[in-house]
């Protein structure tokens, strides 16, 4: 293939930053060009549903350092809005048609909002940028009740967040414990019980059929027929893939961007790779399966190594060990591989009654995961075996 004049990066967040840094570190001297939605330059995220609730840290205070020698043509507040691999060109919202040799796509994920009624009154929220951290923050006063739907680790983070404020938090899930789809029940528990000792309220085993209020949200109504009055409410029940400006292009969409084992986008003539939390792509030694990963972590990993994959033309196979953090309350909660997939957990160093614990995850005779909770520096000789072991 020729030589790649122009590299393109859709999406200006923590995927496209590593992305053309690992290019200039890979000595790409050619152009790059980073397109974003957003009107900001790339910033961090994990810290909107909590220092940036609890006023610990400002906006200002995420944005990545950019070094000069990126040398990056942004083309910021104007997103992409169509892809066409044959004649090499995105589209964008601005009228723009920008040319590529060699594209990464890094648009991540959209917070689902169900089609409910009253979904768009003034005072109900989703949470990821930094505008939409600002609006809530606005609104969480002491005092006031939030209502968060949703106990997955941004509505229950966001839980904490709002309870050391000194509002008063109900979260409501249909899943009978707090984040359910990746912790093994017993460290639900934990959770569970933390939150509550804080004063933050669960119903569990519920779901929500419509919001009320008509200039604001005064509550939302459970299937129950009971209605929650609050005067804010988070919907955090997921996201899905930004995929909408790729419909028709030709590119495989299932649940994200399909790629191959080192994260190029199948269809996408060689040229295009995607990253971050909007690639799906087969971890070799997970199985056949093909999966997405919505953490940081990855985020950061997949972005560099999908553009060295690209502009090298190599097929090395992408093969992180997955990791996340969580924190809330006093509790900090760190993993690495998959537990979701574990059958049982061994604690293998402190207490689940002391809240500081290292838990071995099993499915059968294989250890699929590892997660500390206050106890950070255990996981690290864990993070070089796991690591090895996926060599
Ligand atoms: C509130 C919150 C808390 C989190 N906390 C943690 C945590 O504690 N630990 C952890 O491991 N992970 C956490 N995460 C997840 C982590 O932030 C993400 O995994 C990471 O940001 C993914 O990076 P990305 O570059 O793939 O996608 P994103 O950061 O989502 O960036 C995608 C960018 O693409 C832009 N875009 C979308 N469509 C278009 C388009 N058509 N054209 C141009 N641009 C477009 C978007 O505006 C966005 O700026 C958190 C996420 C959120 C929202």
């Amino acid at each position: 293939m020729e030589v790649c004049a122009r590299f393109l990066i859709v999406g200006a967040s923590l995927a496209g930053l590593r992305a053309a840094e690992a290019l200039r570190n890979s000595n790409y001297k050619g152009e790059i060009a980073i397109v974003g939605a957003e009107t900001h330059l790339p910033y961090n995220r994990p810290p909107l549903s909590k220092q940036i609730l609890l006023g610990s840290q400002s906006p200002e205070d995420l944005s990545f350092p950019i070094s000069d020698d990126l040398d990056v043509t942004w083309h910021l507040g104007s997103a992409a809005t169509g892809l066409n691999i044959a004649d090499r060109e995105v589209t964008l919202e601005n009228g723009k048609v920008l040319s590529y040799d060699r594209l990464l796509i890094a648009t991540g994920v959209t917070p689902f909002l169900p089609p409910l009624p009253n979904i768009d009154v003034p005072g109900v929220h989703s949470l990821r940028t930094i505008d939409d951290a600002r609006q809530l923050c606005a609104e969480m006063q002491p005092d006031r009740r939030i209502a968060i739907v949703g106990a997955g680790f941004i509505g229950c983070e966001v839980a904490a967040s709002a309870r050391k404020r000194g509002l008063d938090v109900v979260v409501l899930d249909q899943m009978d414990r707090p984040m359910a789809r990746v912790l093994p029940p017993s460290l639900s528990e934990v959770f569970r019980t933390a939150h509550e000792e804080e004063g933050v309220a669960f119903r569990f085993g519920v779901t929500v059929t419509a919001l009320e209020g008509t200039d604001h949200v005064t509550g939302v109504t459970l299937n129950t027929g009971e209605t929650i009055e609050a005067d804010i409410v988070l919907i955090a029940i997921g996201s899905r893939p930004t995929t909408d400006w790729l419909e028709g292009s030709g590119l495989v969409l299932e649940k994200g961007v399909v790629c191959d084992q080192s994260c190029r986008a199948l269809n996408g003539d060689n040229r295009i790779a995607a990253a971050g939390d909007i690639a799906v792509w087969p971890h070799l030694n997970y199985g056949e399966d093909r999966f997405r990963i919505e953490h940081w972590t990855n985020a950061a990993e997949q972005g560099a190594a999908a553009a060295r994959a690209l502009l090298n033309d190599n097929d090395a196979p992408y093969v992180p060990l997955p990791s996340f953090w969580s924190d809330q309350f006093s509790l900090k909660l760190q993993s690495i591989g998959q537990p979701s997939r574990a059958e049982r957990i061994e604690i293998v160093a402190g207490s689940l009654e002391d809240r500081k614990l290292v838990a071995e995850c099993w499915k059968g005779d294989q250890r699929v995961g590892v997660i500390a909770l206050n106890m950070a520096p255990k996981l690290a000789r864990y993070r070089i075996q796991m690591e090895q072991e996926l060599q």
